[in-house]
């Protein structure tokens, strides 16, 4: 799809550091060809994904990076859950350096590790033998999960797609779920805002939690992706008006995760405008002075 003016931005979009299929290299030729202006990788717990773009001299997650017309927004997904619901909060422009937001990451990461391990196990109980050595092989980066045990299912013809292996053993309730380790969505937007990064809550019509968002303003959240495949105009437009009313920055991004992937829409399918990028990168320059 062609982006009009050549403003349109995708501020949600997953990378072979977690569970997208492209590497980052990949996402910014495919941005060209879907002639978008900037995209931000947001994957799941890690930043290694977009850090790998930026050359190590480049410290300064502030200091825009533009490789060949495409400007690179750095961005994190993190998984939390509250009363059943997962709840996902992005963060966007959290430093690269050090600190107890990149332990928070790590913590969650050596999480991943160990529930695979919990999941294998119990696929093995119901008679299926998945390799974690495997496992960690199709995941390459640093944020291993589901979608990467359900390709090693696959792989073993244990399941016919990713998305049966959701359905029939890794999905929440399924004889192979293995919960993660309780965050609540709270905790993941004060460790983003106190990294000096601008926190967002990602698609929250997915929850149908809205009455968590007092709470959340309260920790420091400073915007809602209004925009999103699983939105339908009615929920866009709900998050809207919360947004306007709350004064929070109104984002939205694709989730694309890669061509064949159940999960989210194609690259830019979701694009908010150049002037999104603007805000979020001032936010972020007036959250770093106050940290
Ligand atoms: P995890 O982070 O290990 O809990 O895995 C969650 C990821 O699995 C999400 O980010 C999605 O990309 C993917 N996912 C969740 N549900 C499904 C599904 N039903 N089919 C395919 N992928 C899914
Ligand atoms: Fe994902
Ligand atoms: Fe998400
Ligand atoms: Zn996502």
């Amino acid at each position: 799809m062609p982006a009009p003016f050549g403003e349109a931005c995708d501020l949600h979009v997953h990378s072979t550091a977690s569970d997208g299929e492209m590497p980052p290299t990949r996402l910014l030729q495919y941005s060209r060809e879907k002639g978008l202006r900037a995209l931000a990788i947001c994957d799941h717990d890690t930043i290694s994904g977009v850090r790998a773009l930026y050359p190590a001299s480049h410290v300064d997650v502030l200091s825009p990076l533009v490789l060949d017309d495409i400007e690179v927004v750095p961005g994190v997904e993190i998984n939390s859950e509250w009363a059943g619901n997962e709840i996902h909060i992005l963060g966007y422009y959290t430093p690269f350096g050090q600190g107890p937001f990149h332990d928070l990451l790590k913590r969650m990461q050596l999480e991943r590790e160990e529930r695979v391990e919990r999941m294998v196990e119990l696929l093995k109980k119901l008679g299926m033998e998945v390799d974690p050595i495997r496992v960690m092989e199709i995941s390459t980066g640093e944020s291993v999960g589901r979608p990467h045990v359900a390709q090693a299912m696959v792989e073993e013809g244990y399941a016919g797609s990713v998305k049966e292996a959701f359905e029939l053993y890794l999905g929440i309730g399924k004889p192979a779920y293995v919960g993660r380790e309780h965050l609540a969505p709270f905790q993941a937007v004060k460790a983003i805002s106190a990294a000096g990064g601008v926190p967002v809550w990602a698609h929250p019509g997915t929850s149908k939690s809205p009455h968590l968002l007092p709470g959340l303003i309260e920790q420091g959240l400073q915007g809602i992706e209004v925009f999103h495949p699983d939105h339908d105009l009615e929920t866009s437009r709900t998050y809207l008006e919360l947004a306007v009313q709350h004064n929070l920055l109104a984002t939205g991004g694709s989730d694309f995760h890669g061509e064949g992937a159940g999960e989210g829409g194609d690259l830019g399918s979701t694009f908010v405008s150049y002037r999104v990028v603007e805000s979020l990168r001032a936010l972020a320059t007036e959250s770093s002075r106050t940290n």
